[in-house]
């Protein structure tokens, strides 16, 4: 009998130690809200508690601003001088068919898009276009046509938008006949606009079905017309086709017949 209760003293002592032990372990993942916790919280220095929402990992590597504006991560894409960056949409084996002059390049009318010769997927976008002076007989999507594509498919109007009516889906900053920018901050023809676009690329599963839609944001001029909207599919002037798998694409430039000038052009890859 003295055995057993020596035993059971054993058993006991054991079992209040295992449960300590327990009690330790988890009061150490204990919720941070409750009152231990708060107890806890309030013997820290002020500086203690706020070290504790530091967050000092990754590093944000340093970006320089080079003279002409464009940051030391970007990949230029024209920044006069030569179209050496891009191809011919019609035949990517031939030379971009555009004509260089100065600073900027001008649409050959005719000659069909020019494409980058890199592939992009989300990136953040910085191009400047100007629409001719002297089209004041020319109207709607007639007048000084072009168009910024993302991955090729996507469009981000290009139009001398400057006092001339159109369908306000297809008007310049337009996300074409997807969406209406929110402002019109068009300036008039001979003077340069300037896109800054940052593009998240859609996803696709294995399958080819669509994951993620792609989203768009478009300041006008440093304004913003298009705020993180959905692209409901690629851009068609008849119809709303619907999302087809794709892969990293190049940005092309669309030649609509009319001369409408870049330059300036630079993309950061995301
Ligand atoms: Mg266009």
């Amino acid at each position: 009998m003295k055995k057993n209760k020596s035993a059971l003293s054993i058993f006991s002592t054991a079992s209040a130690i295992i449960a300590c032990n327990l009690f330790t372990f988890f009061s150490a993942y204990a919720d941070p809200n409750d009152n231990g916790a708060n107890q806890n919280e309030e013997k820290l220095e002020p500086w203690q508690q706020a070290q504790k929402t530091e967050v000092w990992e990754p590093v944000p590597p340093v970006v320089g601003i080079q003279a002409n504006a464009v940051p030391s991560d970007a990949i230029v894409l024209f920044a006069g001088s030569t179209l050496d960056a891009w191809v011919s949409e019609l035949d990517p084996k031939q030379a971009a068919p555009w004509k260089v002059e100065g600073e900027a390049f001008t649409v050959a009318a005719g000659k069909g898009g020019i494409q980058t010769k890199q592939h992009f997927c989300d990136v953040q976008l910085h191009i400047e276009w100007r629409t001719p002076t002297g089209t004041e007989d020319q109207e709607g999507q007639a007048r000084s046509n072009s168009g910024v594509f993302l991955q090729q498919r996507y469009e981000v109007q290009v139009l001398d938008s400057f006092e001339n009516k159109t369908y306000p889906n297809g008007q310049a900053a337009s996300i074409y006949k997807q969406h209406i920018p929110l402002v019109n901050a068009t300036r008039p023809p001979g003077e340069w606009n300037v896109y800054d676009i940052i593009f998240n690329a859609p996803r696709f599963d294995d399958k080819g079905k669509l994951k993620k839609p792609a989203y768009i944001t478009v300041l006008h001029n440093g304004v913003l017309v298009q705020n993180h909207v959905e692209i409901q599919g690629p851009t068609e002037w008849i119809g709303r086709p619907p999302y087809k798998a794709h892969g990293c694409a190049p940005l092309s430039l669309q030649d609509h017949g009319n001369p409408v000038s870049f330059r300036n052009i630079w993309v950061r890859e995301l």
